[in-house]
């Protein structure tokens, strides 16, 4: 690994490094900086937890001047969170250059005050693509300064419908600019999306070894077919069965999977590209605030996931190939924080192992599985029950309206309360699992906001 020290890096961004704690260049950032430092335009394949986002961080803020008061830097990410996360890291190196402007512009905020913050160009806007294209129509963003353009995570953006905003975007700024584009993969449509927005791109893949992530633990394990759901449900029991990955190969399977976890006394919900919008973003609510522990998934419905430190993942059925396998694993034990990764394997299925096996260069760790003894219905219930509001961001509902309602009038604890998620038209809430009949019974009795809406608990 390279140090730092050896960029031409501002002092004052050598000195935010070492302030947090960065010696060593990751491997992303040791092959993207040089290029993006030179102004050309980077494609590169990079994971959550690579480190791209101090990669790109660096060549932005390297690339900004201070003194001239205009929009510099854009870029562009598929959520609210992951807008949040890139400010907040963007923020931190450049803590040592005096004044810098950023603003967070995401949709699903209320426009008003983000018009207002406006008023006076920021050097660099972080936001989701539907909002930034707004105000760059209504000109509340000028992109004629604009010398940095950002593509976080394309392939997420790309899935989620945003390829005709990000095109109307580039074509709404300055024309001459550097283009850098960070995708965990590099499926056709994100080799299309550069070549309209690239000019001779670099391109970085980093392959990160899997032995090389020493905080994922793997375990493969052998099963017969008929026994494979007991194995699940054994292994799920264990303490770290509390916030848990499931992948299937096949939808059939994942909702046959997760239904028989259900009966089975887990908290289990099913994640399927067949499934409707508003259904998909309920059990992506209900896994991250923690009222369904189990989710169980195909490999595209789990890539819409924001969630990548889990605990636990385990494959129910072992991947088609060493790429996909890679994927699943790398759902777990991220930023330091350990994780385990099982994989089933019935015998017919030795030889996709074996593929594994050769795409890791290393033996597969095997283990055994000892049967536990049958016992009665257990129930491995989550720690959090969802309610949900039929109310939204259309009527004007905001999280502490909900919290509020909760804490005032209802009497919870706010320790008891979750997150709270408000959509256009409903609101979730968790509740800790024993209140939440509570919970329910002063939201119906009580008002939110001054009025009365309908709510109810799921699952
Ligand atoms: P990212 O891939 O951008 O989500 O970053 C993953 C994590 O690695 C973040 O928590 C960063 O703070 C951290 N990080 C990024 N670059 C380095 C580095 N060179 N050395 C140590 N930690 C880093």
């Amino acid at each position: 690994m390279t140090a730092f020290a050896t960029l031409p890096l501002k002092p004052a961004l050598l000195a935010s490094l070492e302030t947090l704690g960065y010696t060593a260049m990751t491997p992303v950032q040791e092959q993207s900086l040089p290029p993006m430092l030179e102004g050309r335009d980077v494609i590169a394949q990079a994971q959550t937890g690579s480190g791209k986002t101090a990669a790109f961080g660096l060549a932005l803020l390297q690339a900004l001047q201070v003194e001239t008061i205009r929009l510099q830097a854009l870029v562009l990410c598929p959520t609210r969170e992951l807008a949040d996360q890139v400010s907040k890291a963007i923020r931190k190196l450049a803590a040592n250059i005096p004044n810098v402007k950023l603003l967070t512009l995401c949709g699903g905020m209320p426009l008003g005050p983000q018009l207002a913050s406006l008023a006076h160009d920021p050097h660099i806007v972080v936001g989701t693509p539907g909002r930034v294209q707004e105000h760059l129509k209504r000109g509340s963003l000028h992109g004629g300064g604009i010398q940095v353009l950002v593509l976080d995570e394309a392939d997420r953006m790309l899935d989620m419908g945003f390829s005709e905003a990000i095109d109307d975007i580039v074509g709404r700024i300055a024309k001459h600019h550097q283009t850098l584009l960070f995708s965990a993969t590099y499926a056709d449509e994100i080799r299309a999306v550069s070549g309209r927005v690239q000019h001779d791109p670099v391109e970085v893949t980093v392959d990160a070894p899997v032995e090389a992530r020493p905080a994922i633990e793997q375990q493969f394990i052998e099963v017969e077919p008929a026994h494979k759901l007991d194995a699940l449900a054994q292994l799920l029991a264990g303490e770290r069965g509390q916030h848990a990955l499931v992948f299937c190969n096949m939808r059939k399977d994942v909702d046959a999977v997760a239904q028989e976890l259900d009966r089975r006394g887990f908290s289990a919900l099913a994640l399927h590209g067949d499934m409707e919008q508003r259904d998909r973003d309920e059990v992506l609510v209900r896994f991250a605030n923690r009222s369904c522990s189990v989710l169980v998934a195909t490999d595209v419905a789990a890539r819409g996931l924001d969630i990548t430190a889990l605990p636990l993942v385990i494959s129910h059925d072992i991947a088609h190939d060493p790429d996909t396998h890679t994927h699943r694993i790398g759902r777990t034990g991220r930023a330091g924080e350990s994780g385990l990764a099982i994989t089933l394997c019935t015998p017919r299925e030795r030889p996709k192992a074996a593929n594994i096996e050769e795409a890791l260069g290393t033996a597969l760790p095997w283990r055994t599985l000892k049967p536990a003894p049958p016992r009665g219905k257990t129930l491995h219930l989550a720690p959090m029950k969802t309610l949900v509001i039929d109310a939204g961001r259309q009527d004007k509902l905001r999280p502490g309206d909900i919290l509020g309602a909760l804490t005032g009038d209802a009497g919870l604890d706010a320790k008891d309360i979750g997150k709270i998620d408000v959509f256009a038209t409903r609101a979730y809430v968790a509740i800790t699992r024993a209140l939440a009949n509570k919970a329910l019974e002063r939201l119906r009795a009580g008002r939110i906001k001054g009025r009365n809406f309908r709510v109810r608990p799921l699952g």
